[in-house]
């Protein structure tokens, strides 16, 4: 499947890892936007919110489980941080495998 992020979950790109797991991974944006800008992915390939199966619900509870882990390690839990998934063409989403911006490290403001 041509996939960046499936080519970063099998490894034939690399990126920074922040967390893994057998499920899940976060790894640095490679264009950040704040001082902390980490992606979070399924591992398994879904296209984006609007993809998500009954199925994967226990995979996405896992994952924004994970979600606190990343904050925690990144510490931005207090004084918090923003959680975004963009989809489709209004939402400018660019790379069709769901994830999830954690992004912080600063004021935001609501355009970011
Ligand atoms: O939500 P959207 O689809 O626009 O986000 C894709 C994100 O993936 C961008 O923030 C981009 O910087 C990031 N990216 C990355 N590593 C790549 C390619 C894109 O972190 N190799």
């Amino acid at each position: 499947m041509d996939c960046l992020f499936c080519k970063i979950v099998a490894g034939e790109i690399p990126s920074t890892k922040v967390y893994e797991d057998e499920h899940v991974l976060a790894f640095h944006d490679i264009n950040p936007i704040a001082p902390v800008h980490v992606l979070m992915i399924p591992k398994k390939h879904i296209a984006s919110l609007l993809e998500i199966q009954p199925e994967d619900k226990e995979l996405i509870g896992h994952l924004h489980l994970s979600l606190q882990k990343v904050a925690e390690t990144m510490e931005v839990k207090d004084p918090g941080f923003r959680i975004v998934t963009n989809i489709g063409k209004h939402g400018q989403q660019t790379v069709f495998h769901l994830h999830y911006h954690l992004i912080g490290g600063r004021q935001l403001n609501w355009t970011m």
